[in-house]
């Protein structure tokens, strides 16, 4: 039964000619997949669909090929033949009673057409600015070319409407739409009639969403998405976002409002809260008799109900927090909010977009895998022939595999070897920043505890002899990583010459409460991730002065994927740290570390009272071992299997993923040589 505290989140609401069933909005967000995966981008929509979500939207569409945004993999909607794989996506939207969206995109300044070689058109021509510093440059569009971007809009609008669509969103946000390139006066420098006043700028937008109507005879609800506020002299600041609003208040039928940058809006947890946009969006409703929509990572219902109540939002927009849990809506109404998996804020969703491979999500599993895999983020197979699993390890990995196989219905014993369950996370939702990490832990513990097939044993280190006297089916080991102490990673694959008079400490050591309590530490990151930054700001609160050394051009280069590296570099030099890019220790002394110039060799003294090296790790896999060697004793015994950091060391949403991996193909028939996954081949032309 739904608490009536959140029934305010279940009245319907009506954007434009369309009616909502509720105020639950999956704002457009990418997924890695686009038209390279279209099945799999259509099951990872309808699961939300089938989860409660109002509205739901496409990922950002490409409408022309003169603006694209390779090797970034979205959807495109350059002709008639991109219509049936968007159709299905819209079908799949609308299976559940929510409205489908589509975002309508070109990129303009932002797109460098590396792979339609087309000349890329801007407002105002110049270099294009991408993550990658792209040496292409755009031409300025000229009336003629706007007449024609108008009739791109106007066909892209009919073939969305042809698929299927509700809604379409005209794309303004992040810095990446050209809606915003023409109100911004950073990217508009024109002299015409769409430059110079807000009126000038404002006449694209006003004549795409007119056409948009036209062509559409109304029937199509109209959403446009901009930043609330970018930065710098130039930009479209919050003030004149407002200014726009209030002349243009009723131009499209809901207007969804987006922080700045994309690194802005999509902060992780670590450096941004729950509802970090609420000053900038507060009192913009005020402005236009037309919903508004904006996000803020919520998952709290409350938090949620507050932002309608008090009149911030109408709708609670929601990118990460419906990948992690694509059922939150429906979890609410069903009076089930203890059982919402909350998004953690750690951006590896966008990583798999940045990386142009397929994104994965640390909380939710089944994300990206419904149709490759037939995984589901709520729903399980039936269990196979044998019975009984026994997983050491309680961590990310150890959880997430009691979680979905004790859903299979097979009986569990977790054992672990702490006091608690938590692996990993345990210690890591302790560090600066991080603690919305427990969350992987805090969901999974929650969800095994009441089941009657899932026993967990604490304080229990289980030695081969314990392992063997189980009399279970299976055995999955999953006991964790530690960190390494020598300087072994990418740089160095082998141990350097160090004095053992130099004090070394590792991210275990600090997590344990030990390390450098004060004097002068010097962090060596060939990590490239968030440890080294995090530890960094745990020792300078200890009062220690740090040298931060990586052979990298920038601190945390990795994080570039996470949308946080400009924030932890900006970070580390707000609290004193001393930067060493390009720099690696070769000999470590007593009382001072020899570093070399990774372009030069050139080598220089840095006098130090410790290092910390945040390296790589090595599999805690002892244990598996020593059961695979005494195959004779295994009786009823029937697979032994090594899984996550314990196999292979990773970010934490490998080891979820491991974990579910090994419960979903327990008891499945061996596939051979046969592919792990579905995947969709290139129709011949
Ligand atoms: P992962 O990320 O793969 O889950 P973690 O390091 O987070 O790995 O978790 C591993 C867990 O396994 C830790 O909580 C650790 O205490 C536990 N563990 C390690 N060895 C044993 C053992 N022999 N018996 C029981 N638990 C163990
Ligand atoms: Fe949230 Fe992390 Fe999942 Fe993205 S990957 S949805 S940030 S938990």
């Amino acid at each position: 039964m739904r608490d009536p505290r959140y029934d305010l989140l279940f009245q319907p609401l009506q954007i434009g000619p369309k009616t909502a069933k509720n105020r639950f909005y999956q704002v457009p967000h990418c997924n890695g997949g686009g038209y390279r995966d279209p099945s799999a981008v259509v099951e990872m929509r309808r699961t939300k669909a089938e989860g409660g979500w109002g509205v739901i939207f496409t990922e950002q569409t490409e409408i022309h090929p003169t603006s694209e945004i390779t090797p970034f993999i979205e959807q495109h909607l350059w002709d008639d033949r991109d219509i049936p794989a968007l159709a299905r996506m819209a079908e799949a939207m609308k299976s559940h009673g929510a409205l489908a969206g589509i975002q309508l995109a070109y990129s303009g300044i932002n797109g460098p057409n590396l792979y339609s070689r087309e000349v890329p058109l801007a407002v105002s021509g110049g270099p294009i600015l991408t993550f990658t510093s792209d040496p292409v440059q755009a031409r300025t569009l000229d009336r003629a070319d706007i007449r024609d971007l108008r009739r791109w809009f106007r066909n892209a609008v009919r073939r969305s409407q042809q698929a299927g669509f509700d809604l379409i969103c005209l794309y303004g946000a992040h810095g990446f739409g050209i809606f915003q390139h023409f109100l911004s006066r950073a990217t508009n420098l024109r002299t015409d009639e769409y430059g110079g006043t807000l009126e000038n700028r404002a006449r694209f937008v006003r004549e795409v969403v007119e056409e948009a109507r036209e062509e559409t005879k109304g029937e199509m609800a109209i959403s446009l998405r901009l930043s609330l506020h970018e930065a710098g002299k130039l930009g479209f600041s919050n003030a004149e976002v407002r200014d726009f609003i209030e002349m243009h208040g009723d131009l499209p039928d809901i207007w969804d409002l987006a922080h700045g940058t994309w690194e802005q809006c999509s902060g992780t947890s670590r450096f941004k809260p729950e509802a970090a946009q609420e000053d900038l969006v507060r009192g913009i409703k005020a402005l236009t008799s037309k919903p508004v929509v904006g996000v803020g990572r919520f998952t709290s219902p409350d938090e949620m109900v507050r932002q309608i109540r008090t009149g911030v939002l109408d709708f609670i927009g929601a990118a990460r927090p419906s990948i992690a849990d694509p059922f939150l809506p429906l979890k609410i109404d069903e009076g089930r909010v203890e059982d919402i998996r909350e998004c953690i804020g750690c951006n590896i969703c966008v990583s798999g977009d940045m990386t142009h491979g397929i994104s994965r999500c640390t909380q939710n599993t089944a994300f990206m895998e419904e149709w490759r895999k037939g995984w589901h983020p709520e729903r399980a197979r039936p269990k196979g022939a044998s019975d009984s699993v026994l997983i050491v390890g309680g961590g990310p990995t150890g959880l997430e595999a009691a979680l979905a196989l004790g859903k299979r219905g097979y009986s569990v014993t977790l054992a672990e070897a702490s006091l608690t369950l938590g692996g990993r996370v345990t210690a890591e939702r302790k560090l600066p920043g991080l603690s919305a990490w427990g969350r992987v832990a805090d969901y999974r513990t929650g969800q095994i505890a009441p089941m009657a097939n899932v026993q967990t044993y604490l304080d229990s280190h289980l030695t081969d002899d314990d392992v063997l006297a189980m009399g279970v089916d299976h055995v999955a080991i999953a006991t964790g990583a530690t960190w390494r102490r020598d300087a072994v990673a990418r740089l160095h694959l082998a141990p350097i010459p160090t004095d053992p008079a130099m004090a070394i400490w590792t991210p275990d050591d600090l997590m344990a409460g030990g390390g450098p309590m004060g004097g002068r530490v010097m962090i060596y990151d060939d990590d490239h991730f968030y440890m080294a930054s995090v530890l960094a700001e745990l020792v300078v609160a200890r009062g220690c002065a740090v040298d931060f050394v990586t052979p990298a051009t920038k601190v945390a280069e990795w994080t570039e994927n996470t949308l946080e590296q400009a924030i932890i570099q900006r970070r580390m030099l707000e609290i004193g740290v001393t930067i060493h890019c390009s720099k690696a220790p070769e000999a470590i002394g007593a009382g001072s570390v020899t570093l070399g110039c990774t372009w030069t060799g050139r080598e220089t003294t840095l006098a130090t009272d410790a290092v910390l090296m945040v390296t790589s790790r090595i599999p805690s896999d002892t244990l598996y071992h020593s059961v695979m060697a005494r195959r004779a004793d295994w009786g009823s015994l029937k697979t032994v299997q090594l899984i996550g950091d314990a196999a292979a060391p990773g970010p934490i949403a490998w080891a979820t993923y491991a974990g579910r991996r090994y419960a979903e193909e327990l008891d499945e028939p061996d596939r051979g040589d046969a592919l792990s996954f579905r995947r969709e081949i290139t129709e011949l032309a």
